[in-house]
């Protein structure tokens, strides 16, 4: 399909991800190399720490250049759908991509695709949609095309899908794909220090003072709750994105099972939820709120006051005891 196409788009999921934007990116260079019209095209604007990326600054953006992005996908030959699995993830982009006469390929790692594509590359196993992208690509027998660029688009989604190989990483063979990576010349430290690292001043500030200030631990039954109010975020000039990865934090301490996170936004509470040993935070999120998600990491919105949901959490806590495990190592902490 791909030698049978001239104009090529990749396309992705709403609010895109290291993963989203690096399997695209992964493709367009690898396309370009090979000689195609390739474009990617995504709902909207790349988070900051994207950014960086190269290629990233010829991204289509559909929210602020419909009319081309209409004219891209109305006259492609082929597009290529990258870590997503159903149509509704595009958000508005979707019944552009969806009406499109192009032939269509699916790329993804989530479970379930409920999509109508041409071919479906669905694995669910993969640590990443790159990780995947990888792998087709050597399979096609393009490998000796990927050049440091291509490598380095690949490797983002590979290190933020994994949490930098802390999560969703057992298989050794992720360690070979890293090692091809490195020897195409992709650029580890910039990944780890855009996407894993880099935040604002504002960012660091809030989450410093969320833990200091803010964090409650409910020893017995080994979870911790955060709560930020309108006021909070106010004081440190916050930003979507700034609290991103305060939840996971709280999961450091020894002892500790699970992490709540809420956070008072303009129009509702935003509940996110982690934790260890297949602790299920998802049936909190679920039970309390109609929310869900994975079993370790899970999310919930409410209507309602932020002190309301704290309350609900706190008083449904004990519900929860029988999912911890039975042996746990004592809370280091040293004063209460
Ligand atoms: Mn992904």
């Amino acid at each position: 399909m791909i030698k049978d196409s001239r104009r090529i788009v990749l396309t992705c999921h709403v609010h895109p991800d290291g993963d989203a934007i690096g399997s695209t990116l992964g493709w367009w260079h690898l396309l370009k190399k090979l000689g195609k019209d390739a474009m990617v095209v995504v709902p909207d604007q790349l988070p900051r720490s994207l950014r960086f990326l190269p290629g990233a600054g010829e991204i289509a953006v559909y929210t602020r250049h419909d009319p081309y992005c209409t004219r891209l996908v109305d006259e492609a030959d082929l597009i290529i759908c990258c870590d997503f699995n159903t149509a509704s993830r595009q958000d508005h982009l979707a019944p552009l991509i969806q009406g499109a006469d192009a032939k269509k390929v699916l790329v993804d790692h989530h479970e379930d695709p409920d999509m109508d594509c041409d071919i479906t590359f669905s694995f669910p196993k993969m640590s990443s949609t790159c990780e995947l992208v990888f792998r087709l690509i050597a399979a096609l027998g393009y490998f000796e095309e990927v050049d440091k660029d291509c490598a380095t688009s690949i490797l983002c989604g590979l290190i933020t899908d994994t949490q930098n190989f802390t999560v969703n990483c057992p298989d050794p063979e992720i360690y070979e794909v890293l090692m091809r990576l490195l020897e195409l010349g992709a650029d580890k430290e910039k990944i780890i220090q855009e996407c894993v690292k880099a935040c604002s001043y504002e960012s660091l500030r809030l989450k410093s003072f969320a833990i200091s200030e803010k964090m409650e631990v409910f020893a017995r039954h080994r979870g911790i709750l955060i709560s930020l109010s309108k006021d909070d975020l106010e004081r440190f000039h916050y930003e979507k994105g700034d609290t991103e990865g305060l939840v996971n934090m709280p999961l450091d301490i020894r002892g500790i099972v699970f992490s709540i996170f809420i956070r008072e936004d303009a129009e509702q509470i935003k509940i996110s939820a982690r934790s260890k040993y297949d602790f299920p935070v998802s049936k909190i999120c679920s039970d309390l709120f109609g929310g869900g998600g994975h079993i370790q990491a899970a999310g919930a919105e409410f209507k309602g006051s932020l002190e309301e949901c704290r309350r609900m959490i706190i008083e449904a806590l004990p519900k929860y005891d029988s999912y911890l495990p039975s042996h746990l190592e004592r809370i280091d902490w040293r004063n209460n």
